[in-house]
């Protein structure tokens, strides 16, 4: 087993491809990279490798098949049995059986509908069924026999995921996919993309990445060049002249505890805004931002969790009226202000310019299945077991949103 901090032996003048960020999604484009070609060299550059702040460490990481695109129910479905499967897949050589858990759990996730959005609700649901996904619809009688502890008040429908969805270890998913890619070949190193040159040149935005400068004074030619800098992967894009609409998005996560049990409890989402879910004894909610700007300082903004949100969560669910606040974190979404989905692929004029960003708060779940994605269409020429190509940059430079209307907070 090689060892988890970075290597400081020396560079190669060369590597196949370099990625930058080593987040969940360098680590499982990386993961994909070195199982498919054990030969490639991949060099992953981390400038914080601890991960303190990287969108990976301070995810909510739940799952759901329940999206509104076709594509992101199928990264969904491979997601949910990479996870079930992740102790074998993952393992190192010579780890007792089991040694790996990412605690997958399946209690479903819960979308409440007033009774304006029911149509709404009604309509994802035929898309989700169509895809393949194992959803219900259930009334609000059904939902209090269910639930004996959930206020229907006002609800005129729920969406439940009966397999499929649940809450799982996103760190440890991060840190056994990057153990097994360097396991596989890859090399991390602790350094900063900060320059990339280009054949024709950066003010073009089109050629071919030639090299690419470290904040050490290092020069690393590559063949291929993947962006994986999540929030701040516009800024790397930038470096070759590209245009990438995702920005670093605050949000918070509040955790609760509540004195009563709410047994088989879902991941909520009620009308009002707010998402809930149980994370071991406690609780833990969102929502929408008061404050979207971005690159926000990474501080929860308790102003969230104001009187008007506790009496919205305590209508839905009467227990939390004697909920307590434990603490709260905040981690950035890397928001795809386009339209809210991930973009994976090549610059169709920067060839060997790949990215795997923009999952705008969905890329814990999505990071397996996209990372397989990416793989095979650099090293095979197409994505063939989950077609991305409508996540490719082609839409943003044609102007043709491709919008997933269940984005959450
Ligand atoms: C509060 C919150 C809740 C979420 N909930 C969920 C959820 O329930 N389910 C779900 O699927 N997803 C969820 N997400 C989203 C998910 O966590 C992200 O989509 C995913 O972690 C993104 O991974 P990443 O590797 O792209 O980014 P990151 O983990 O941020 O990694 C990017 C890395 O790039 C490095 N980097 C940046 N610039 C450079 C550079 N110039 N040189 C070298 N390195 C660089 C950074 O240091 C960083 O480590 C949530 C996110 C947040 C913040």
């Amino acid at each position: 087993m090689r060892s988890a901090s970075p290597s400081d032996a020396a560079l190669p003048a060369h590597v196949n491809i370099l990625i930058a960020g080593a987040g969940v999604m360098g680590a499982a484009a990386a993961f994909w990279l070195t199982a498919r070609d054990p030969s490639l060299s991949v060099l992953l550059v981390e400038r914080e490798p601890a991960f303190a702040r990287a969108s990976s460490s301070l995810s909510a990481s739940s799952i759901r098949q329940q999206f509104t695109t076709p594509v992101n129910i199928a990264l969904s479905a491979f997601g949910i049995e990479f996870l079930r499967n992740a102790d074998r897949t993952l393992a190192l050589d010579g780890a007792a059986p089991g040694a790996l858990s990412l605690g997958l759990t399946e209690p479903g996730y819960l979308y409440l509908a007033a009774p304006e959005h029911e149509s709404v609700l009604r309509e994802a649901y035929a898309i989700q069924r169509a895809a393949g996904a194992d959803v219900a619809l259930l009334s609000p009688a059904d939902l209090g026999e269910r639930f004996p502890w959930l206020s229907t008040d006002g609800i005129a429908l729920g969406s439940l995921g009966l397999s499929g969805e649940g809450w799982f270890d996103g760190p440890a998913l991060h840190q056994a996919l990057l153990a097994r890619a360097r396991a596989q070949g890859a090399r991390l190193i602790a350094d900063t993309v900060c320059g990339l040159h280009l054949s024709d040149g950066v003010s073009k935005g089109a050629g071919r990445v030639t090299s690419v400068r470290l904040a050490s004074g290092e020069h690393i030619h590559c063949d291929h060049f993947v962006n994986a800098a999540g929030p701040w992967s516009q800024a790397l894009a930038a470096m070759a002249g590209i245009a990438l609409p995702v920005a670093a998005r605050r949000r918070t996560v509040f955790v609760l505890s509540c004195p009563s049990p709410l047994p088989a409890c879902p991941l909520l989402i009620d009308p009002s805004g707010f998402w809930l879910r149980p994370e071991g004894r406690y609780l833990i909610t969102g929502s929408p931002p008061i404050d979207d700007a971005d690159d926000l300082p990474l501080e929860p903004d308790w102003r969230e969790l104001d009187e008007v949100r506790w009496a919205q969560l305590a209508h839905r669910i009467p227990a939390l009226e004697a909920m307590r606040i434990e603490r709260a974190w905040a981690g950035y979404y890397e928001m795809n202000l386009f339209d809210h989905n991930a973009v994976i692929g090549p610059h169709p004029e920067v060839t060997n310019f790949w990215m795997i960003s923009g999952f705008s708060g969905h890329g814990m779940q999505h990071a397996p299945g996209a990372g397989l994605a990416l793989s095979e269409w650099l090293l095979d020429g197409a994505a063939s077991t989950i077609d991305v190509r409508p996540l490719s940059y082609a839409r943003i430079a044609r102007g043709e949103r491709l919008p997933e209307l269940n984005v959450i907070g």
